[in-house]
């Protein structure tokens, strides 16, 4: 995703406000992966490799310091968890993204999004029929994705 350069800097200024609304400082190494995870992460990422790209901007940052801010961050709801039963944790920016779903590669990885208001029917169907008050879901779909099923992509990981 391509944000404007000043967006980002807003984007920022506007987690750095949060942060310090919760007491927490902003040390060096927090807002180097702050700005890695706005900047130059993927929408979805483990820590593994967000913290291959917070090394090109600071090569001393520890892994294990990337998990506990990915956990702070959490917490702080900046990002959230995605139980995508990989090896990998998986996380993914929440911002102004808007609800939407995943389909999971099983042999890269790939994660595609997706929307369909048929799901968002099915929600409401299912509340009627079973008398509960939804408010919220997860859906996600395991299988490959065109390359792999197409044994086009060679088992890389990165
Ligand atoms: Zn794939
Ligand atoms: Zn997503
Ligand atoms: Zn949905």
């Amino acid at each position: 995703m391509n944000f404007p350069q000043d967006e980002e800097g807003a984007e920022l200024d506007e987690f750095i406000k949060k942060l310090r609304a919760e007491n927490y400082k902003l040390t060096p190494q927090r807002r180097d992966i702050l700005k890695t995870l706005l900047k130059y992460s993927d929408r979805h990422f483990t820590a593994e490799k967000l913290h291959k790209k917070v090394q090109q901007i600071n090569s001393d940052l520890g892994l294990a310091t990337v998990y506990r801010n990915l956990e702070l961050f959490c917490e702080l709801g900046f990002i959230h968890r995605l139980d995508f039963d990989s090896d990998h944790k998986y996380y993914e920016l929440l911002e102004s993204h808007s609800h939407h779903h995943h389909m999971i590669c099983l042999n890269c990885e790939k994660i595609i999004e997706f929307n369909d208001e048929d799901l968002e029917d099915f929600e409401t169907r299912l509340e009627d029929e079973y008398d509960f008050f939804s408010v919220n879901h997860f859906i996600k779909f395991y299988g490959y994705c065109q390359k792999c099923h197409n044994g086009e992509a060679q088992n890389e990981s990165d």
